[in-house]
């Protein structure tokens, strides 16, 4: 079947049939969030969040929840309505901008001292703090580390060449005591170009497994017609809590 484009050799088209690389950079990101071709967003609270919100706060309150690669996750409202703290890091400007005007929140928009690459845009009730940089020179910024991390669309957007890199950093943002609750998909790559990149459980062990305990506290069936339609026939969802090491060697309430 011709597609009309031009595949040259080592690429593929990704499922919305564009030339696309396998390894995206940050302004492929902030591309496409300009042609709006943001099919990860969802316009409702993350169901499993819903579902698996008190492993998070395992019984604290008004805890700082950070969000990588935020988006305009709805998320991010829900949770500070609660009293929480939220932390974003978002590449696209766009994004950010959208989320604050998309949930009527009013904000300030400021620099970030030492980093002039990067802006903070905060509510004005201080409940949510959303940085505009690359994830990657974020670590810096960080006066505190987290409760509490909820890692959706995040670990799965990564180019699979910066897991580790990624992984290290995130290991660096938990607090003691840190419930970080991981949520990611496991399909055959080979049929279909990420992002979302499947994440197989071997991957996990590898990537947290020296520092974190890994607990896996769900896997469910995903799929659904946007999946068959990128040419799958099998999309399962994981959701993995977890935790540091150091906190069961401590005695910490984990
Ligand atoms: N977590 C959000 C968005 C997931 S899509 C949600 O659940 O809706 C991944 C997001 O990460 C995109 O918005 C993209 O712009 C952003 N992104 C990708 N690479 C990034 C990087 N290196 N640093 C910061 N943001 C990045």
């Amino acid at each position: 079947m011709s597609t009309g484009v031009d595949i040259p050799e080592g690429k593929r088209l990704n499922k919305y049939g564009d030339l696309e690389n396998l390894e995206l950079t940050v302004e492929d990101w902030m591309t496409r969030w300009e042609k709006k071709r943001i099919g990860f967003h969802e316009d409702e609270i993350h169901k499993l969040l819903k579902k698996h919100l008190d492993i998070i706060l395992n019984g604290r309150k008004q805890i700082r929840i950070f969000f990588p690669l935020c988006g305009k996750s709805l998320d991010m409202k829900w949770l500070a309505d609660q009293g929480h703290t939220v932390v974003g890091v978002e590449v696209s400007k766009m994004a950010i901008k959208e989320f604050f005007a998309e949930q009527n929140v009013s904000y300030t928009q400021e620099s970030v001292p030492g980093m002039p690459s990067a802006e903070v845009f905060k509510s004005c009730d201080g409940q949510i703090s959303l940085f505009n940089c690359d994830m990657f020179d974020f670590s810096s910024l960080i006066p505190q580390k987290f409760d509490g991390i909820w890692d959706r669309g995040s670990l799965v957007a990564i180019n699979p060449s910066d897991r580790q890199r990624y992984v290290k950093l995130m290991i660096t943002l938990m607090a003691k005591g840190c419930h970080y609750l991981l949520d990611t998909f496991m399909y055959d790559q080979d049929k279909c170009v990420g992002p979302p990149f499947s994440v197989p459980e071997l991957a996990i062990q590898d990537l947290y497994g020296q520092s974190c305990k890994i607990q896996l506290i769900e896997s469910s069936d995903a799929l659904t017609d946007r999946q068959r339609l990128w040419g799958l026939d099998s999309f399962i969802e994981k959701i993995h809590l977890i935790t540091l090491k150091t906190d069961a060697d401590s005695g910490a309430f984990v």
